[in-house]
């Protein structure tokens, strides 16, 4: 395992449930100076590379002059990589069907050799990610959790975890919705949505990942959403110092005069990276008011021992 000695490419991985506000995050995040943020870069291969979808500037992947010549610092250009045999590698590391020997202290010998090589390939890509855009460090908001053990393990990666927690109530509520997919411009296509008891499940579950990836010795801060949204300016100042170890540049948040409006390279993502122009931050709470009384109860009695842990039940909190 890599150290968090301050070796290596720093990589700020914003982990957590779908629909918790991880675009956003990764937005703000990139703007401060010294961060870069990526969207989520797990997806480069399949989303980017083969799909050719659209990067958060608008242009399709393969067009975009900033991958471009990431492409060339990391492996002498996107050309020279064997997509499908990447494809295969990543498969056979980073699945749903990885994640318990992922997760696991013992790891088979196969298995660390295909991690190795798997993560020699995204220390290369983070390095040129940070040279390219010269910063400091790389945001990246894929959110799953194996894929934050993968960077947590790869040599050369020095990895904060920002976990972004929501109330389950709202994120199995938004999960309900049906949202498309605007990177997808030649089909329609929609995020995935969930039922009740798997949304509580997943939610459960993603969390309770994040734990053991800290306890495996991943720091970084703990953020709410309601808390980020509420106050962004001080959420990002905590999570920047502590992703830094020391105290960052001045942080910009939407109106500041220095606030650069939709420019971003985020690859994947939620569509929030492409819509451009100003970014408008305002909490997502419709679940309150319209939320039916039985989804409500399922998801309470699902999720009931994080959501008091995070301070979700109860007296509210000052602190997020
Ligand atoms: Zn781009």
């Amino acid at each position: 395992m890599s150290s968090s000695n301050g070796n290596g490419v720093k990589v700020l991985y914003i982990g957590g449930v779908g629909r918790s506000g991880s675009t956003l995050l990764d937005l703000l995040l990139g703007q401060i100076p010294g961060f870069f943020a990526v969207g989520e870069l797990k997806y480069i291969w399949n989303r980017g590379l083969q799909e050719n979808q659209l990067c958060g500037c608008g242009q399709p992947f393969r067009d975009c002059p900033f991958w471009q010549e990431v492409g060339r610092k990391a492996f002498g250009g996107w050309d020279t990589v064997d997509l499908d045999a990447m494809l295969e590698l990543e498969d056979s590391v980073d699945s749903h069907q990885r994640l318990p020997v992922l997760v696991s202290p013992g790891l088979s010998p196969r298995y660390k050799g295909r991690l190795a090589a798997y993560g020699d390939v995204l220390h290369r890509l983070y390095a040129a990610v940070a040279e390219v855009s010269g910063s400091e460090v790389v945001v990246d908001s894929t959110k799953r959790p194996g894929y934050g053990f993968v960077l947590r393990r790869a040599e050369g990666i020095d990895l904060r975890v920002v976990h972004l927690v929501r109330d389950s109530r709202g994120v199995a509520f938004s999960w309900n919705k049906r949202v498309q997919r605007p990177e997808v411009h030649d089909r329609v296509e929609y995020m995935p949505s969930y039922s009740s008891f798997w949304a509580g499940a997943r939610w459960t579950v993603t969390n309770a990942l994040f734990h053991l990836l800290r306890a495996c010795g991943a720091d970084g801060p703990t953020v709410r959403y309601e808390q980020l949204v509420r106050e962004p300016r001080g959420s990002l100042e905590r999570i920047a110092t502590e992703a830094l170890g020391h105290e960052s540049a001045p942080v910009r948040v939407p109106g500041d005069a220095d606030w650069i409006a939709g420019h971003n390279h985020a690859v994947a993502g939620n569509p929030l990276r492409l819509k451009g122009g100003e970014l408008k931050i305002r909490a997502d709470e419709e679940w309150r008011t319209k939320m039916g009384a039985r989804q409500r109860l399922v998801i309470l009695l699902m999720t009931w021992p994080l959501l008091l842990r995070y301070g979700y039940l109860g007296k509210p909190r000052a602190q997020g």
